[in-house]
């Protein structure tokens, strides 16, 4: 598309002026303004376009302007543009339907949120209400959202400026097997120390006292942390031992990600309740939710349950979710995300690992993956210090600088970059943003070396 400068000043010029952005100091930033996109493609007012391996944050599984999830939108406004939560509406229901459908066996209903963090806010409240138990265990690396007990339950330094919002939150370490707290030597004993740890934490904290467990299926921003083999069946037999609610948060890997609808299905395991967001219409239209175990739902068969929002169900974004269905059974999303993930970029990624000294290790699965960077492999020392920003993050700064000047735009996070562009990425667009990367490792091998 050819430049349009005026416009670039003008929404600049606004958005500078007017807009307070999330998780920044208002004055150090410099918000690029986007023209327009389509499929894994967005672009500016300046004539340079990217492709988006971030999925903006991870949310955009099916790319900028899918015509079928746009139509939908359209069609919906057209018909029936809102009604309140209250009354039943078509596309509402349709959608609860089809997630029920691909939910594992026993979860039938669903509560819609706006999104992630307060579809993680109810699950609380629900696993607090069935257990009459407060506490909830999350883990340290996390990201659970930013209300006020989904930032406690966070495990990362967001949580850090918004402390005690919630105080009968308590953090666990989970398997990390290249960082493990507990010194395994393998992914079996990460497995049995990880659950040994967290059993000794329910324990000293009081089963009694502890309503939930809630994890990350995948872990998302903190480091595509796959779960070693057993370890979430390991979890769901601690919270049937001692009476606590499995809360799987899904917001992130949920709707495609790793190749399935809900992650839990790679790992044998059936939580209590799912909490999904992003994917579930790729974020066109704000909407998240609560998928609910039979036995739950129950509970509040004759008892009320005692939260609601004003948009929960909105039909302008149940319309955009109940189309994402059609798009992923008509198009074979999910068989495409794992063909795409095992064939295209799992090789891709261990042969960069070879060729280049700044990667500690690759780990994912499907079209979500992360290539941690060191200073020296043996050590596994990061390339920058954990929460390093500023002139600490020089080295990443620089390596994301390198992937935007070849038109990528790649997400970053302490000493990772992960690999999460949209699930209908062409392969051609797959491995040309895979070379990119490639090449602007040279720049972390440079810093890792210097
Ligand atoms: N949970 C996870 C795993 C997430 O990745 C996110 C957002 O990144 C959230 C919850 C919060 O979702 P939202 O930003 O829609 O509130």
């Amino acid at each position: 598309t050819s430049p349009d400068l005026d416009t670039d000043a003008r929404v600049r010029a606004n958005d500078r002026g007017h807009v307070f952005h999330s998780w920044s100091a208002q004055a150090l930033i410099d918000p690029l303004p986007v023209a327009g996109g389509e499929g894994a493609t967005f672009w500016d007012y300046a004539g340079n376009s990217y492709l988006d391996f971030s999925s903006q944050l991870v949310n955009l599984n099916l790319g900028h302007q899918h015509p079928d999830l746009v139509a939908a939108i359209q069609r919906q406004a057209g018909e029936l543009a809102t009604i309140q939560p209250a009354m039943a509406n078509d596309v509402r229901g349709e959608l609860a339907r089809r997630i029920a459908e691909v939910a594992p066996e026993g979860m039938s209903k669903v509560f819609f949120t706006n999104g992630g963090a307060d579809a993680n806010e109810n699950a609380v409240r629900m696993a607090r209400l069935v257990t009459g138990k407060r506490k909830v265990l999350a883990m340290y690396r996390s990201y659970h959202g930013n209300t006020s007990t989904a930032i406690t339950l966070t495990g990362d330094p967001r949580r850090w400026a918004n402390e005690p919002a919630d105080a009968s939150v308590v953090h666990f370490f989970g398997p990390y097997a290249y960082r493990s707290a507990f010194h395994s030597a393998s992914e079996e004993e990460e497995t049995a120390r990880a659950l040994e740890h967290l059993e000794q934490t329910i324990i000293l904290e009081g089963a009694s006292t502890i309503g939930a467990i809630i994890l990350e299926t995948v872990v998302g921003t903190n480091g595509v942390l796959v779960p070693p083999p057993g370890y979430l069946p390991g979890v769901r037999a601690l919270c049937d031992k001692y009476g606590i609610v499995y809360i799987a948060d899904e917001v992130m890997v949920g709707f495609g990600r790793i190749g399935e609808w809900f992650a839990v299905d790679a790992f044998d395991v059936v939580p209590d309740l799912i909490t999904f967001a992003k994917g579930v219409n790729s974020g066109y239209v704000p909407l998240g939710g609560v998928v609910i175990s039979d036995a739950i739902a129950a509970h509040f068969d004759t008892v009320a349950f005692p939260g609601g929002l004003t948009y929960s169900g909105h039909p302008l974004a149940c319309a955009p979710g109940v189309a994402t269905f059609e798009v992923f059974e008509r198009d074979g999303i999910l068989e495409r995300v794992r063909d795409l993930g095992e064939r295209v970029v799992e090789p891709r990624l261990r042969a960069m690992a070879e060729r280049h000294p700044s990667v500690g290790e690759v780990r994912g699965r499907g079209l979500f993956w992360a290539i941690e960077l060191v200073r020296d492999r043996e050590t596994r020392e990061p390339l920058v210090p954990f929460n390093a920003a500023g002139p600490a993050a020089a080295p990443m700064t620089a390596f994301a600088a390198a992937c935007k000047k070849a038109g990528l735009w790649p997400f970053t996070h302490f000493n990772r970059v992960h690999v999460a562009p949209p699930l209908v990425i062409t392969e051609e667009e797959l491995v040309r943003g895979l070379d990119i990367i490639d090449e602007a490792l040279t720049v972390a091998d440079e810093a890792a070396a210097s």
